[in-house]
């Protein structure tokens, strides 16, 4: 079947009375996606998809870093206004996410896809489902983190062995996101592939649940709180954000759950930002 029989085909979803339905929001979507198979089932591609999207995030925040050095008014919205990276600290980041995914993520990668063959149904998703199915794959990533970022903050070896590394910014900038050991690399990482797995989703869900992974990690490393930043629009306070980690990696003994703070406020980890303006 060439592309345009297989869109055509997808076009609809034949039900079992014979009758025909609408097809999902997403087909669309999903058809411009599927209609480059060849690509999504290289093994090259969890790889090129996971540094792509990475860097397409953190770009924008390394040039607000830039333009803030000559144009102070931009710095308002920055954690800690007068820390800035510097160029040695963005290519030494840089050059290590870059080894981390050729020496440790492809490799992973690799025997991921050798022993889970790609699947690509014709079919997309609904969109309520693969908002939930993000969400449950948010949570469960989350509780995931916490119990393994927990554990190597209490143990004094594993967070001299492993975790140490990812604490040497404590005043974080954009690049640090991936400034981690192996171990932690790759934990992480099949944290996030076991996620979509272990819930059944869909392909698709599966990249929306991987650019908003990537996203929130590298917004929580930003070093940046907007006015429309997404956990000032969570109400309750149920989204940590920038401040919930900035505070993590400067007191190192709370804030352990990357992205919501249910599971700290329940073990007594919570803490709160201080007041912006105050740091170094
Ligand atoms: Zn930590
Ligand atoms: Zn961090």
């Amino acid at each position: 079947m060439n592309c345009s029989d297989h869109c055509r085909a997808a076009a609809f979803i034949f039900t079992l009375e014979g009758g025909q339905e609408e097809a999902p929001v997403l087909q669309p979507l999903w058809d411009v996606v599927t209609a480059r198979q060849d690509w999504l089932r290289s093994p090259f591609f969890p790889v090129s998809f996971s540094f792509v999207v990475y860097m397409a995030f953190c770009l924008p925040f390394l040039l607000l870093d830039f333009l803030g050095t000559k144009t102070p008014a931009l710095r308002q919205y920055k954690l800690h206004p007068h820390s800035n990276p510097t160029l040695g600290m963005i290519t030494r980041c840089l050059a290590h996410t870059i080894y981390n995914h050729v020496v440790f993520i492809f490799p992973a990668t690799v025997a991921h896809w050798y022993w889970r063959p790609v699947s690509l149904p014709e079919v997309a998703p609904e969109l309520p489902k693969v908002l939930t199915d993000v969400l449950a794959c948010l949570l469960l990533f989350d509780f995931q983190s916490f119990v393994w970022h927990a554990l190597h903050h209490k143990v004094p070896w594993l967070y001299k062995t492993f975790h140490k590394l990812h604490h040497q910014h404590t005043s974080t900038f954009v690049l640090a996101t991936h400034y981690s050991g192996a171990w932690e690399t790759l934990s992480l990482g099949l944290f996030a592939g076991v996620c979509p797995a272990v819930l059944k989703c869909h392909p698709l869900t599966e990249m929306a649940f991987f650019v908003v992974n990537i996203w929130l990690s590298v917004e929580d490393h930003s070093g940046y709180e907007f006015p429309w930043s997404l956990h000032k629009l969570v109400p309750f306070g149920l989204c940590g954000g920038p401040p919930h980690h900035d505070v993590h990696h400067m007191k190192f003994r709370s804030n352990y759950a990357p992205y919501f703070t249910h599971w700290d406020r329940l073990f007594g980890t919570l803490a709160r930002s201080e007041p912006e303006g105050k740091s170094k």
